[in-house]
């Protein structure tokens, strides 16, 4: 039997491919009872997930994962429980959406000059949402076209560090993050902290930094966390008194290695973020 909290999944409002609606269906249907909608830099899913929740009794936890730059590298936050109307929060949201804009059509630009026309307007093609475009709608393309056979192969020969397609993200800053989740009420957490390929000296750092701006919670299980990975970063939880989170980084059927219902119960000696909920 799985955890019945999972509080990090994806929706079409980012780069899912489940509605809201579908998402929060398919939850209850496997047993989960506190689920948080987190999609990619924007709240625009958290409406309709609410109603969806409210007409199968789960509890929808509001919530949202920026990109966030630092130290030269993308990061990712989550923030749960937030407010999705308040108003500066929104506006930081709108922001990093026009930079995602702006870098989609940089990807398109480069992998034109690398010979493959039209990922553009393949991305977005493929986006539920013209709102969003992400390198995941730009894996999928490629995929259809053929010059790849899986999304995985497309981000590691095209869309990361070094490859073609590959733009230098120019993100929130972590202290923009931080503001715009404890402005709107929510609680911080560093989502997949294994993903980040930190050094232990420069992880400690961010957990400090993270601490001083106010953060609270770390992703300690993931769907993207070895065994062994959620043991280290559940230590560093209790080792920084900082919160455990739970979530599968749901995407969508369409990505099998990582399903819903599915996540091991936290370690023991971890405080849960959901402690005084
Ligand atoms: P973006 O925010 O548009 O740069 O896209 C980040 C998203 O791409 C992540 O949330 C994942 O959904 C997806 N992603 C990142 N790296 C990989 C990878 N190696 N394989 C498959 N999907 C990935
Ligand atoms: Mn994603
Ligand atoms: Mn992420
Ligand atoms: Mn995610």
């Amino acid at each position: 039997m799985g955890s019945l909290h999972d509080l990090h999944t994806h929706s079409t409002a980012s780069d899912g491919t489940l509605t809201p609606t579908e998402l929060v269906t398919r939850a209850a249907r496997v047993g989960i009872q506190v689920l948080a909608l987190t999609d990619h830099d924007t709240l625009d899913g958290i409406a309709e997930a609410q109603a969806a929740a409210a007409e199968l009794g789960l509890t929808l936890i509001p919530g949202v994962e920026i990109s966030v730059t630092w130290g030269g590298r993308t990061l990712h936050i989550l923030g749960l429980g937030l407010d999705p109307t308040e108003p500066t929060l929104n506006a930081g949201l709108l922001g990093v959406r026009e930079y995602r804009d702006w870098r989609a059509k940089e990807i398109g630009l480069r992998l034109g000059a690398k010979g493959i026309p039209g990922a553009y307007a393949g991305a977005l093609a493929l986006a539920a949402d013209a709102r969003f475009v992400g390198r995941t709608h730009f894996a999928r393309f490629l995929v259809q076209q053929g010059y790849a056979d899986t999304v995985r192969d497309v981000f590691k020969r095209y869309l990361v560090k070094g490859k073609p397609g590959h733009v230098t993200g120019d993100w929130a800053s972590l202290e923009q993050a931080l503001g715009w989740i404890r402005g709107a009420g929510g609680q911080a957490v560093i989502a997949h902290p294994a993903r980040y390929s930190l050094t232990g000296t420069r992880m400690r750092h961010l957990i400090g930094e993270f601490r001083e701006l106010g953060g609270v919670g770390i992703e300690v299980i993931s769907g993207s966390h070895s065994r062994d990975e959620t043991f280290v970063y559940a230590q560093r939880a209790r080792d920084a008194a900082l919160l455990a989170s739970a979530g599968s980084d749901y995407h969508g059927p369409e990505h099998p290695y990582m399903e819903l219902g599915r996540l091991p119960n936290l370690p023991a000696g971890c405080t849960p973020i959901w402690v005084d909920w």
